[in-house]
């Protein structure tokens, strides 16, 4: 289980209470929200009634108003319970993070009288062409009067068919490259915006993942995040905060397989002895256990960086590619651990490996990371 050691008695008492949570209402149905790939509504109240669809959002604007270092600790528990459910309630913040960097109060509070009574918001960014080449954006916003009018399609968005209130990410000057675009708060109900296909995915199928459609969406002027041409600058700024939270989910799918193989490598007799006392097996869970300390210590060191007013895109990045790698080895080792048992869906563990791989590909691929940390070393 996660380092207690040096949690605040509030951070101990919020982490048993979402470990309860979790544990009671998570654990036993995720399973089958994995065979349906569906998003579960009525487990989604429950968690808006704790307000963990809120951990970032200022309590003034009646938000929980924790801090980084709490947030990645309730996000582990949830991902110890189920990766998708974890990550749509974790693409809420993705969907606020831009207003806290460049946002007025005006549109903060605008947002959180959307999402506070029980929401979900979405972060639109990534089109067809590319989600790694974030700048090249098709979707176009044209001002108009005293409104911008927004056109074009957003694809594989978290949230994208269920979320009340998106940040979307257009060309306001396509001339100006990356320094072109700009952010916008986009409401569910304005007309034009539609859902298109969602997506049957391998892994995280709790989780909705849509594309998002913008038919000639008039916004008002105020709707603006930030500056025209901020945009693309906000989108990178949010990915640098967002990534130790998100990944923090995927630290929890790494304690789940720990979990699932000591139990099952105590019980399971083969050659005469629980495989646990085979030194091969043992060792397996040991090195699982050495990587999951040492992702979780970098999601925790840089979430109290930022804690402390220091975001580095480095550290973001290096923890961020670090976790995904880990849940992909630790989680596949769990299969090997559970052997022919592993690779069955009568058991957890083959579920986590497939949930694990998106920690590789979303919010910026694990290639992108290293261009980005490689960038910084050889700048
Ligand atoms: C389940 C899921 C949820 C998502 N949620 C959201 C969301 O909420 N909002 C949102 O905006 N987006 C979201 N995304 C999109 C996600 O961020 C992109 O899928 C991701 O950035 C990769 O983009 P791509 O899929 O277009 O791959 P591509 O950009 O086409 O990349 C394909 C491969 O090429 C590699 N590659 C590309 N360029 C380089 C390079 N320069 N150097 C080295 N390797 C390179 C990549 O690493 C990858 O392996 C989600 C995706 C998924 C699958």
């Amino acid at each position: 289980m996660a380092n207690q050691y040096l949690f605040t008695d509030e951070q101990k008492d919020l982490q048993l209470m979402v470990r309860d949570f979790v544990n009671k209402e998570i654990i036993p149905h995720a399973a089958e929200w994995d065979v349906k790939g569906e998003f579960p509504q009525d487990t989604f109240r429950k968690a808006c009634d704790m307000g963990l669809h809120l951990m970032g959002i200022p309590e003034e604007f009646g938000g929980m108003g924790l801090d980084q270092t709490t947030s990645c600790i309730l996000r582990e528990e949830l991902g110890r319970g189920d990766a998708g459910f974890a990550v749509s309630l974790g693409a809420n913040m993705l969907g606020y993070t831009p207003l806290s960097i460049a946002g007025t109060k005006e549109q903060i509070k605008h947002f959180a009288d959307i999402v506070v009574p029980g929401a979900v918001s979405a972060f639109c960014l990534t089109e067809a062409q590319g989600g790694s080449d974030a700048g090249n954006s098709k979707t176009t916003a044209v001002k108009v009067g005293d409104e911008y009018v927004i056109n074009g399609v957003k694809t594989f968005i978290t949230n994208g068919g269920i979320a009340s209130v998106y940040t979307v990410f257009a060309m306001t000057d396509k001339e100006k490259g990356v320094k072109g675009m700009s952010a916008f708060l986009v409401e569910r109900d304005r007309p034009g915006v539609s859902v298109g296909a969602e997506e049957n995915k391998m892994g995280i199928r709790a989780s909705n993942t849509t594309e998002v459609v913008f038919e000639d969406v008039h916004v008002p002027a105020d709707h603006l995040i930030g500056k025209e041409g901020d945009g693309f600058k906000i989108a990178m700024k949010t990915l640098d905060r967002t990534r130790p939270s998100g990944s923090a989910t995927a630290v929890g799918i790494c304690q789940r397989a720990i979990d699932e193989c000591v139990k099952y490598a105590k019980e399971r007799v083969v050659f005469g002895k629980p495989i646990a006392k085979h030194q091969a097996v043992a060792f397996m869970l040991a090195d699982m256990e050495i990587q999951t300390q040492a992702a979780r210590q970098m999601v925790m060191h840089a979430a109290r960086l930022m804690d402390n007013g220091i975001y580095d895109s480095v550290v973001a990045a290096a923890a961020k590619t670090f976790t995904g790698d880990t849940a992909m080895k630790v989680t596949t080792d769990a299969v090997q651990v559970l052997g022919g048992f592993g690779y069955s869906r009568e058991y957890p563990v083959e579920k986590l490996m497939r949930d694990a791989k998106i920690y590789q590909i979303f919010e910026g691929t694990n290639q992108i990371q290293r261009v980005v940390i490689s960038g910084n070393l050889l700048r």
